[in-house]
């Protein structure tokens, strides 16, 4: 059932800058929009008109929260799983409770994705009997650990070569951790499309990403890659979304080859960074593509209306003195987007910005120089 536009309450789980840019979104089709989250600082709390501040398992303030709203969604996929299984017995949540439990665990991920037959990166469940020789013969000699859970921006990553490693303790990594193959890989890519209540697909321009130790810096979009790439890349999506009777956005990170093989790197049940841009280049943001999904309402054009680069603004831009925003914003074709967090810490994620130009990439690359060098990176 549709609730309409101008009606109906929407429900946050986590208020990070995803929950806080959705439900900016959310206020602009006219909703209601409550967010449940356990610091009392979190972002999204600015533009919330009921704030939930509580630990997951405060039962009385997860019940008020589920009275406040009509439906669900999340902030990120490490809330826990049994609060979306008490939303689901008196409310629409998206997405489900068996979504979530499937991707929040990095291993259950990786056997979702070879049930499905999807090609992805090559990995070894490692359990207490597990060698540092068959590791390597099923591998090869750079891998990297990561763990199972709670993983985000590359914490909980290390990154070995076998070669140079004679013992390691397995017994202790054991149900924690998960082995994968390093990939040699020309190109990060990320296809992102958003999936109706009834088996509907909008999908947005596949978008080009790079990364530092780990955590996304920029995206290019749409991403230079063919035709049958991008078109490989989405088909893969709508695969796994429809395994998962998946209901919202959902992005998928993949590592494409020098002879254009896709392989999946993970997926996103939300939201995703890499696709911020489409908040300004789209005439559909996917933060109110989601926000319409999990409503029912029907889904926007994700079409493209310029071409540029998103750069994250991390807390390292604060560390010396505030970064020199007046001049900045005196950039034409930039956009401004900041989260309203503080302390701005190390690695912290602070904001993003939008570099784009409705006709010419030529006049994107000199706008992001002449951004970079007043941003001194
Ligand atoms: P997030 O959820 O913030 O995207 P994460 O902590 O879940 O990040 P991953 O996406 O697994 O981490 O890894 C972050 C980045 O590290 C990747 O985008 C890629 O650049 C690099 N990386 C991760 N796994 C591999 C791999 N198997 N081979 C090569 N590079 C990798
Ligand atoms: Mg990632």
């Amino acid at each position: 059932m549709s609730l309409g536009l101008g009606e109906g309450r929407i429900g946050f789980l986590g208020g990070g800058q995803l929950a806080r840019m959705m439900a900016m979104a959310a206020k602009r089709l006219g909703l209601t929009v409550s967010v449940f989250d356990p610091s009392e600082s979190a972002c999204a709390f600015s533009f919330a008109d009921h704030r939930f501040i509580a630990s997951w398992d405060d039962k009385k303030a997860v019940r008020q929260f589920i009275d406040s709203a009509d439906r669900f969604s999340i902030d990120h996929e490490h809330v826990p799983v049994e609060v979306l299984q008490k939303i689901e017995k008196k409310a629409f949540v998206a997405p489900s409770s068996s979504v979530l439990a499937t991707i929040q665990d990095r291993l259950e991920q990786r056997r979702f994705l070879s049930r499905l037959g999807v090609g992805q990166t090559e990995y070894f469940e490692i359990n207490s009997s597990t060698q540092v020789s068959t590791l390597k013969e099923t591998l090869g000699s750079k891998v990297i650990f990561k763990t199972r859970r709670q993983g985000y921006d590359g914490k909980g990553q290390k990154r070995v070569d076998l070669n140079q490693t004679q013992k390691i303790d397995f017994s202790s990594m054991k149900d924690q951790w998960v082995a994968e193959k390093k990939i040699d890989f020309v190109k990060e890519i990320s296809a992102i499309v958003c999936r109706s209540a009834d088996g509907n697909f909008c999908d947005f321009p596949v978008v080009e990403n790079r990364h530092e130790h780990g955590i996304l810096v920029s995206s290019h979009y749409p991403a230079d890659v063919s035709k049958k790439v991008a078109a490989t890349a989405l088909e893969v999506v709508h695969a796994i979304a429809e395994a998962l009777d998946y209901v919202g956005v959902m992005a998928v990170e993949f590592f494409l080859s020098s002879s254009d093989q896709l392989k999946v790197n993970e997926i996103a049940p939300r939201v995703h960074n890499s696709g911020h841009f489409t908040w300004g280049a789209c005439l559909t943001s996917q933060f109110e593509q989601h926000v319409r999904a999990v409503m029912a309402l029907p889904l926007g054009d994700p079409s493209l209306v310029s071409k540029g680069v998103m750069l994250n603004l991390m807390g390292d831009l604060w560390q010396t003195s505030k970064p020199r925003f007046n001049a900045m914003l005196q950039i034409p074709g930039v956009e401004w987007v900041l989260y309203g967090k503080s302390p701005a810490r190390l690695g912290r994620k602070m904001g993003h910005c939008l570099v784009h130009d409705h006709a010419s990439l030529d006049a994107v690359a000199l706008r992001f120089e002449q951004l970079k060098k007043s941003l001194e990176i």
